[in-house]
């Protein structure tokens, strides 16, 4: 009963793999997974992957890192994509981390997308790196669905916790967090209210240390290690060791807050 709050099982390095993963997920005892996509080139491998599979919940946005990407009729296409029904809208954001980044082409796009959300009141999935303070002047002021939204793999303070709470935040843990030097931000998601915790694999991306990952996946394309989706279960270990909870505990208190932010199965 394990639930993936956020991945990309759309992306082209895990194509050729797909078969062996999609046992592999069953075999943990995979529930549902939100799968993201992130410019137009990917929302439509994230419908057929929902077509194909009960389990995938889509979710269609603009990533920060791809804003250069959007065409003159973006807007349409996403509000045509969400418009089908069953879906969030994802992954969303800002970063200042990203080489070469357009501050003010990701806060219109992202203004844009969390508007669109709130107008349809469906889940938002929102990236954030090193722009924790103009995310919270948006969030604060603009529109946010009344279903709630997730801050994936939290990289931001213990400080900004409770206000982001206060306008519908839930935070995915990442199995990143579990490498040793990321003590800082474990300590965060201690802290973190239980029914307000979601946990995420970002699959292919965002690796578990090798020590803790259960499934490796190389990249046919140069040889680097993928994050296979069902190291879910590893970072469902990792946080119920740092929360001092069975699995099980931890696994139902996510199911229970999964649901209520993403929705039942369609
Ligand atoms: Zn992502």
């Amino acid at each position: 009963m394990l639930f993936d709050a956020h991945n990309h099982l759309q992306a082209p390095a895990l194509a050729s793999h797909l078969p062996r993963v999609e046992m592999e997920l069953a075999a943990i005892g995979l529930e549902r997974a939100v799968v993201n996509g992130t410019c137009e080139a990917d929302w439509e491998r994230v419908t057929e992957l929902a077509q194909a599979h009960p389990w995938v919940m889509p979710s269609y946005g603009l990533h920060p890192w791809f804003v250069d990407s959007r065409t003159p009729d973006w807007r349409e296409r996403l509000a045509a994509a969400v418009g089908k029904g069953g879906a969030g809208v994802g992954e969303i954001g800002l970063d200042r981390w990203i080489e070469g980044f357009d501050f003010e082409a990701q806060t219109e796009v992202f203004t844009w997308q969390m508007g669109l959300a709130a107008r349809h009141n469906l889940p938002a999935s929102l990236h954030c790196l090193k722009a924790w303070g103009a995310l919270w002047d948006l969030l604060r002021m603009g529109a946010v669905p009344e279903c709630g939204f997730l801050l994936h793999s939290y990289s931001g303070p213990a400080e900004m916790v409770e206000p982001f709470i206060k306008r519908g935040a839930y935070f995915s843990f990442s199995g990143h967090f579990l490498a040793a030097r990321k003590a800082a931000q474990r300590e965060v998601f201690r802290g973190i209210p239980i029914e307000r915790l979601l946990v995420e694999t970002d699959a292919p991306d965002m690796p578990l240390p090798p020590e803790r990952a259960r499934f490796a996946l190389p990249d046919q394309a140069d040889g680097r290690m993928l994050n296979h989706p069902a190291n879910l279960l590893a970072v469902y270990e990792g946080l119920a060791e740092l929360r001092g909870l069975t699995l099980e505990n931890l696994a139902a208190q996510v199911a229970e807050n999964f649901q209520r932010l993403f929705g039942g199965r369609r």
